[in-house]
């Protein structure tokens, strides 16, 4: 298992829809396990393919509750509802926290390293997460959702995604 080079932005790969997974191989666990060390190494709450030069549909969210690491692939919304506001960072942006606004509850559908299809329901913060991350799949930045940047006195304790 390796530490992988985040990629910041600008970069092209940021900005355009990945691909989605069609082989679910040994060769995906170990993408996916280099991506759980990278996450953990930079201290994110989530990463997506892209952000290690991966065009594919893949992301994992892990905000530290009792949930774990959950693996994303072609992860799609199915529902959302209510709103909620707060701060967000992103590891392709060092440094970089702005509020975000996004729906309070997400229900997604997506597969597992195996490829086997489950439903997910998520709220508040987790539910923030995980869209974080399938924003990135699209190629969708966080930077376009922000209303209003944070100053560094804002800043304590926040991780990116
Ligand atoms: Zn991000």
């Amino acid at each position: 298992m390796a530490v992988k080079k985040i990629v910041t932005y600008p970069a092209e790969i940021l900005e355009q829809q990945c691909e989605p997974v069609t082989v679910f191989d040994k060769k995906l666990s170990k993408l996916l396990n280099n991506m759980y060390n990278t996450m953990i190494e930079y201290d994110g709450v989530g990463l997506a393919a892209p952000q290690i030069g991966v065009k594919k549909q893949i992301a994992i969210v892990d905000i530290d509750d009792e949930t774990g690491t959950i693996e994303l692939i072609n992860p799609e919304i199915l529902e959302t509802s209510g709103e909620q506001t707060g701060p967000e960072g992103c590891l392709s942006f060092p440094g970089l926290y702005g509020e975000v606004t996004r729906p309070y509850f997400v229900k997604v559908k997506a597969q597992d390293r195996k490829g086997k299809p489950f439903i997910l329901e998520a709220e508040d913060f987790l539910a923030r997460a995980i869209q974080h991350e399938i924003d990135h799949l699209q190629g969708v930045l966080f930077t376009s959702k922000v209303t209003r940047y944070l100053e560094e006195d804002e800043l304590e304790g926040l991780e990116g995604e």
